[in-house]
């Protein structure tokens, strides 16, 4: 048997969803239907309205309403370090630790060569770019403390050091493999301060 065409059609939309399989996406296709018809009109209205109304800042490459972001046109911020992260939520994760008053630059990824990702499918170019401005001084490599986030980081770092920016990374007590986003203030608070040059 097979679902009516707008079913079939949700079910496929939530498949393609992260860590939904085709259980959930039935499950959840299902729950919809029986919504409110107002809550499912809010909730259409609201992934559309994320997706037209959110662009890359031009400068550091975080989502944002507007361009520059809040964080790049904040005059009170420290020009002279730029964390680099791997995704706009670790930026949240670091902004609630509310320690760091550098700018950021935002990867949208990290290199990984057997998914055939490198340098120039994430904003490795547009980082690039920035170092000419010579109020620069370090870079933080906060990418992820897993296998991609790691080349990424040296990749980074190679990169950069005949431009004379200082390097760092922030160090391990990370749990390794994770995600910057999932680490809590404190031990992300730790790895920051505890960052050695590479
Ligand atoms: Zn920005």
């Amino acid at each position: 048997m097979r679902y009516p065409e707008p079913i079939a059609k949700l079910i496929d939309s939530f498949m393609k969803l992260p860590g939904i399989g085709p259980k959930t996406a039935v499950r959840l296709a299902f729950f919809v239907l029986e919504m409110k018809e107002e809550d499912v009109f809010e909730f259409g209205k609201a992934l559309v309205n994320a997706k037209r109304d959110l662009t890359n800042c031009s400068i550091c490459q975080n989502i944002t309403d507007r361009d520059p972001c809040y964080i790049c046109d904040d005059s009170s911020r420290d020009r002279s370090v730029i964390c680099v992260v791997q995704d706009s939520k670790d930026v949240m994760a670091m902004e609630k630790m509310k320690e760091y008053k550098g700018l950021y630059h935002v990867l949208h990824g990290a290199i990984s060569p057997i998914d055939g990702i490198g340098p120039e499918d994430i904003k490795v170019p547009e980082l690039l770019k920035r170092l000419s401005d010579d109020t620069i001084q370090e870079l933080i490599l906060a990418t992820d403390p897993n296998i991609e986030g790691e080349a990424t980081a040296m990749y980074i770092a190679r990169l950069v050091k005949p431009v004379g920016i200082k390097t760092t990374r922030i160090a391990h007590g990370l749990p390794v493999g994770g995600d910057l986003e999932y680490a809590d203030e404190v031990t992300l608070s730790k790895a920051l301060e505890g960052r050695r040059e590479l």
